[in-house]
């Protein structure tokens, strides 16, 4: 059978739009011209080979599924490399467009993730199950990128912050939940507090959330309590309520970037970005959901050593023509091009490269193709090597090796 990766070197990819309740519907017609007729909650395009919602690439007149095709010849696809280490494409990239929050999340690190699957694989729960926590063996390291203001929360506060939110609220038992880590600030104390407030009561739990509500509603314009009556809006009555007072809220501007780190709870809050994250599904939700929460498997697989705001955003570095923004894992990397002339372009495994905010072309001997902004070109690792050019940003996400 003659591979389709070696009948051209580049693919025009059509990508599946997601929508859930969260999503925004307006942003990926305003920013992309991408049509929203219905006016759906167009929550993220997916593009990648995810089994659940593949893209579909152009093979001469035909659309055919990336998934099925990179089965038919993976090393082509992929490289020999990258094939032999992940057996299949290791990332996953989305456009997201949050118009409200996303549930408060942790993604477990590789080995609990490992231990987490063939556990509950031999406890017999079907992967469908609405409580099974562990879809796959794998991490799922994240970053995301604002294409505009993007607000999110990322990891614990510093623990003088989380005392000095915690202790304006006057509440017995939001009091009884942090009075030793009050005492004693430490990783086992917070612990201890994230547990407890997570399991508070019916009626305790109504207490606490109706004080936290009285202080947010006296300091409406302050930081954190704006972010809390938002989200008060969105999840009335959710123990997620707390989290700004617990998690650094962080705005990144456009071109800003940070990374997730496994272990760390985080959540998305509000605006458009892209998001590169290894090909995985292991959630643990920690509230602003309706869904699921173990809590017992979330505190196990979540870290509890605050990160510092300066620690939050991952700086670009400069590489010829453009920018990087360095990742720790091998799964994906990130970079982006600003209005280029005929760069050369080297590759070591597939990439997917995405038109921000105006054409790009690409260029081999063989195809020359343009696309628009907001639309992607898959481009197998066989092809090699390829020129680019671009009127506006570009985002080029494959696997880096050996770093
Ligand atoms: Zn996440």
């Amino acid at each position: 059978m003659n591979s389709p990766f070696h009948s051209q070197p580049f693919f025009l990819m059509r990508n599946p739009i997601q929508t859930y309740q969260w999503g925004s519907r307006t942003a990926l017609p305003t920013l992309f011209n991408i049509p929203n007729p219905d006016q759906q909650p167009q929550a993220e395009i997916w593009m990648g080979a995810h089994p659940k919602a593949s893209s579909e690439i152009q093979v001469g007149a035909d659309w055919l599924p990336l998934n099925t095709l990179i089965e038919s010849d993976p090393q082509s696809a992929l490289s020999a490399e990258i094939y032999q280490r992940f057996g299949e494409l290791p990332f996953l990239f989305k456009v997201l467009a949050a118009d409200t929050a996303l549930s408060i999340q942790v993604h477990p690190s590789k080995q609990e993730a490992e231990h987490g699957y063939q556990k509950e694989n031999q406890q017999g729960i079907p992967l469908s199950a609405a409580h099974r926590n562990y879809k796959d063996p794998n991490h799922k390291p994240e970053l995301v990128y604002a294409l505009t203001a993007f607000k999110a929360m990322n990891g614990f506060r510093p623990h003088a912050e989380i005392i000095e939110n915690v202790t304006k609220i006057n509440s017995g038992s939001l009091n009884a939940v942090f009075q030793a880590f009050v005492d004693t600030p430490a990783a086992d104390t917070l612990q201890s507090a994230f547990s407890q407030l997570l399991t508070l009561q019916s009626t305790e739990k109504t207490e606490a959330v109706n004080a936290l509500m009285v202080v947010a509603d006296e300091n409406a314009t302050e930081a954190p309590f704006d972010t809390i009556i938002d989200l008060a809006a969105q999840y009335p009555g959710d123990i997620g309520l707390f989290a700004p007072l617990l998690l650094n809220v962080v705005t990144l501007a456009p071109g800003e970037a940070m990374f997730l780190h496994a272990r760390t709870p985080h959540a998305y809050i509000h605006g458009v970005g892209l998001e590169v994250m290894a090909n995985s599904d292991n959630v643990l939700r920690a509230g602003l959901t309706p869904k699921h929460i173990d809590v017992d498997e979330l505190i196990a697989c979540t870290s509890f050593i605050p990160i510092t705001p300066d620690q939050i955003k991952l700086p670009p570095q400069s590489m010829a023509n453009g920018e990087y923004y360095p990742v720790s894992v091998p799964d994906f990397s990130f970079s982006r091009y600003r209005q280029v002339a005929d760069i050369d372009c080297d590759m070591q495994s597939a990439e997917i490269l995405f038109a921000v905010n105006a054409p790009l072309t690409v260029v081999h001997a063989e195809q020359t193709l343009t696309i628009e902004k907001g639309e992607s070109v898959f481009i197998p690792a066989c092809t090699a090597t390829y020129t680019l050019s671009a009127m506006g940003d570009v985002v080029r996400v494959k696997n880096t090796l050996n770093t």
